[in-house]
């Protein structure tokens, strides 16, 4: 039987991955193959939490395999040398794999496909992650979006779901020959950010059971649970998203197929955030200087605070003062995760009242997010700094202790992740610093007061953007 490489990247799962399904239609024996790669990912790769989940991810996926016959074979980058070296030692006649759609990626694989042909293998390369790839859609006037609602309106019009396909049993063996270096060459992930292996069962039997879950217990009232960090919500989906573990388009079908005129609008909410992760791929695609730049240039003048290590370093590790926005870096720090409406209070707090880029931020989530995405991470830094294309204007600046009072009322978040502050009555426990004696009481270690105070930092916060972007407008 001929062979066929199939090259998996972020896309580690067996169904509903079209690179597989094409090797199998097209009858071949296919070669599943990890390429071990990190330094063409780049200034802006995922980090140790990420590069933890990936570990476990793969470990999944060759575990599966072994149980249907066949095996991963994982190989030392550079992907192009170690693809042609794999095509040469096994006489393989075609490669597939899905595609990437930054700039870097995709230049990246044009470079893979131009050796592979040259060496006379078929190349077919497929969309594996989208809903809608970055160029299906356009404004009426053919340019890239850069707001979402319309985006949204017209990509879920574009929107044809694929047939499901789930892959055989039974594969054929590699040939024997094959070793490449094994798993564990990939060497420890960093100790501290291993994404807390309690919390997550990586791979695709956990993507199927996070999205069963969030059917059956968090669909039907997702309109209000999505903003709630204390309940279990949200679907947790995206770090399996991420890795490619499940389909976005099996997810839409599963979560369309548990539609009651009952629970429309909830239906229709989570559709919705499904497509933001579109908007931020497209956006990405099209723009990529977003990683670096703000996309509205008109911030390029804005007087960020200069790099201050021991502020940053106090509101990574969750103790600037302010309960809310210390309970979600907590939250991120031991799960690897945190809720997207603390995400955007957090990040508020560091863009406005702290006034540092929103670079410093989009970095460290990237190294801590077990979900951690350069398209949807640049998005939401660029949304909550007011400096993306479709924003939030950088003067609607969040006050964490309403934040909290509204998304947080019993303060049962915060008491998770700040058990120190438990003890405090809410509506204490949103603002500790108005009964200092009390605070001091209960917690002594808190700190006692805003790192920066609410009050002064968001008139510094406005009076910056007022003599300078809202000087332009
Ligand atoms: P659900 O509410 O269940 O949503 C389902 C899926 O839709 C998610 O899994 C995700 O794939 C997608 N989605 C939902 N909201 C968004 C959004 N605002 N933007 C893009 N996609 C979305 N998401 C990441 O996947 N990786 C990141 O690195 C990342 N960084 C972020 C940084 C900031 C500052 C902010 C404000 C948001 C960021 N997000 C990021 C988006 C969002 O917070 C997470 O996708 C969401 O919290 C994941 O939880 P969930 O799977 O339970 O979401």
């Amino acid at each position: 039987m001929a062979l066929a490489l199939v090259w998996l990247r972020d896309d580690l799962r067996l169904d509903d991955q079209p690179a597989l399904r094409a090797a199998f239609r097209q009858g071949y024996a296919p070669l599943p193959a990890y390429v071990h790669a990190p330094e063409e990912a780049g200034d802006w790769a995922p980090g140790a939490a990420s590069q933890a989940w990936r570990a476990r991810s793969l470990a999944a996926l060759d575990a599966e395999l072994r149980t249907r016959g066949s095996r991963l074979i994982v190989l030392r980058g550079p992907s192009l040398d170690a693809l042609v070296a794999l095509a040469a030692a096994t006489g393989a006649e075609a490669a597939f794999w899905c595609r990437g759609y930054d700039t870097p990626a995709e230049a990246h694989d044009a470079a893979v496909a131009r050796a592979l042909r040259a060496r006379g293998l078929r190349v077919e390369v497929f969309n594996g992650s989208q809903l809608v790839e970055p160029w299906d859609i356009a404004t009426r006037h053919g340019d890239p979006y850069r707001v979402f609602t319309p985006f949204w309106s017209n990509a879920r019009d574009a929107l044809r779901l694929p047939s499901a396909w789930r892959a055989p049993a039974c594969w054929p063996a590699p040939p024997a020959h094959v070793d490449g270096i094994g798993l564990e060459a990939l060497g420890q992930p960093r100790a501290g950010w291993d994404g807390s292996a309690a919390h997550w069962t990586p791979g695709e039997g956990g993507a199927h059971a996070a999205l069963r879950r969030f059917i059956e217990r968090a669909l039907d009232g997702y309109t209000e649970g999505r903003d709630r960090p204390a309940q279990p919500g949200t679907s947790r989906l995206s770090p399996h998203l991420h890795f490619g573990e499940i389909a976005p388009w099996r997810v839409v079908a599963e979560v369309q197929a548990a539609h009651t005129p009952a629970n429309a609008g909830h239906v229709d909410a989570f559709l919705r955030q499904l497509f933001w992760r579109e908007f931020a791929c497209h956006v990405l695609h099209h723009f990529p200087h977003s990683v670096e730049r703000n996309l509205d240039p008109r911030f390029d003048a804005f007087p960020w605070a200069a790099a201050d290590e021991s502020a940053l370093a106090a509101w990574r590790a969750g103790r600037t003062g302010v309960p809310i926005v210390d309970a979600g870096m907590r939250e991120l720090q031991h799960t690897g995760w945190m809720h997207n409406r603390v995400r955007m209070i957090v990040a508020s707090y560091l863009t406005k009242h702290m006034r540092m880029h929103w670079r410093e931020g989009a970095r460290w989530f990237l190294e801590t997010l077990v979900d951690a995405d350069t398209a949807n991470n640049t998005l939401g830094w660029q949304w909550v700094a007011g400096t993306g294309a479709d924003a939030a204007p950088y003067f609607r600046i969040f006050n964490p202790v309403t934040q909290a009072c509204t998304f947080d009322p019993d303060g049962a978040y915060i008491a998770r992740w700040l058990p120190e502050l438990a003890a405090l009555p809410v509506p204490l426990r949103f603002a500790p610093w108005q009964d200092p004696v009390r605070l001091r009481h209960v917690a002594p270690d808190y700190p006692s007061r805003p790192l920066v105070d609410l009050a002064a930092g968001r008139a510094a916060a406005l009076a910056a953007f007022h003599s300078t972007v809202g000087a332009r407008r």
